[in-house]
């Protein structure tokens, strides 16, 4: 197990992507601490099931002093973080012109501004153990837009120019930074827009789901929670450790078209 001993904090990490990339974590043998709003029991006994410590620190990522209480958290536990998964994310869909100010503020503080915070408290254990990795879930809207998601691709964008400058601030380190560019993955903030597209278009459910495949993702497949987790243990191998501010697709084609 490539990251027995090794510590794994991964935000937004109660159900979708962020469990998922917990648990491959966890299978790698690291000690995890999750962060989310969602069942944390649930989430903590999917993740103990696999035979590692695990805790749970329930900040608000749009929240400075809460990323710092959970970091100081991690760092009482743990002895501090080495693999730093910044997952956390919300989504709202509207034109610009109609686009709720507290919906902006929010996303861009969740989706970006918190990975700026994390990092910066995580950097200096890194660092000083010269290992690291930190990688930013940020989407295929990092590399492309769509219409109506104004304030999730500029944040997705942020992140991914983050990433470049953080991997550029550590270069000649034994810390990394990378991001990951999910096309549309079968998580409750996709599900909403599945939902909420049928009831739009008076539609079934499933022609919702095969139209907002067909859209977007020549695979017409999802992808999983599992794959990303297998993903962000690739980027903690050796192997990778001279992968550097890279921000990689998973995403059944999107961003080839
Ligand atoms: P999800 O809704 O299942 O998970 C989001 C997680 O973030 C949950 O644990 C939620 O409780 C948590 N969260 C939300 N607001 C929070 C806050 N203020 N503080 C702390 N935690 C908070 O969604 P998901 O699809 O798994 O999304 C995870 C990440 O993947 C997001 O950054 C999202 O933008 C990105 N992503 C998702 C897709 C997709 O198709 N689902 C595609 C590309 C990128």
């Amino acid at each position: 197990m490539s990251l027995k001993g090794k510590t794994a904090l991964v935000t937004g990490s109660t159900s979708g992507i962020g469990l998922g990339i917990a648990q491959a974590l966890a299978r790698q043998g690291a000690n995890i601490v999750l962060n989310g709003f969602g069942d944390a029991e649930a989430a903590k006994a999917q993740v103990a099931a696999l035979g590692v410590a695990v805790q749970y620190h329930g900040a608000d990522m749009s929240k400075p002093a809460e990323i710092e209480a959970m970091m100081r958290f991690a760092a009482e536990q743990f002895g501090g973080v080495d693999v730093l998964v910044n997952n956390a994310g919300i989504q709202h869909v509207a034109n610009v012109e109609d686009f709720p100010l507290e919906k902006w503020d929010a996303i861009i503080a969740i989706n970006l501004s918190s990975a700026f915070h994390t990092t910066r408290l995580a950097l200096p254990h890194m660092r000083k153990q010269d290992w690291g990795r930190i990688i930013n879930i940020a989407s295929v809207h990092g590399l492309v837009a769509s219409a109506g998601k104004s304030a999730y691709v500029a944040a997705k964008h942020g992140i991914v120019g983050l990433t470049k400058t953080v991997a550029l601030e550590t270069a000649t380190t034994g810390v990394t930074c990378n991001a990951i560019c999910p096309g549309w993955v079968l998580t409750p903030l996709v599900q909403k827009q599945i939902d909420d597209r049928a009831a739009r278009e008076g539609i079934s459910v499933e022609a919702a789901t095969k139209d907002l495949l067909g859209e977007k993702e020549p695979s017409l497949q999802f992808t999983t929670p599992e794959q990303l987790g297998e993903m962000a243990v690739f980027f903690c191998s050796d192997a990778a450790r001279n992968i550097r501010g890279q921000a990689w697709a998973n995403d059944g084609g999107w961003t080839a078209q």
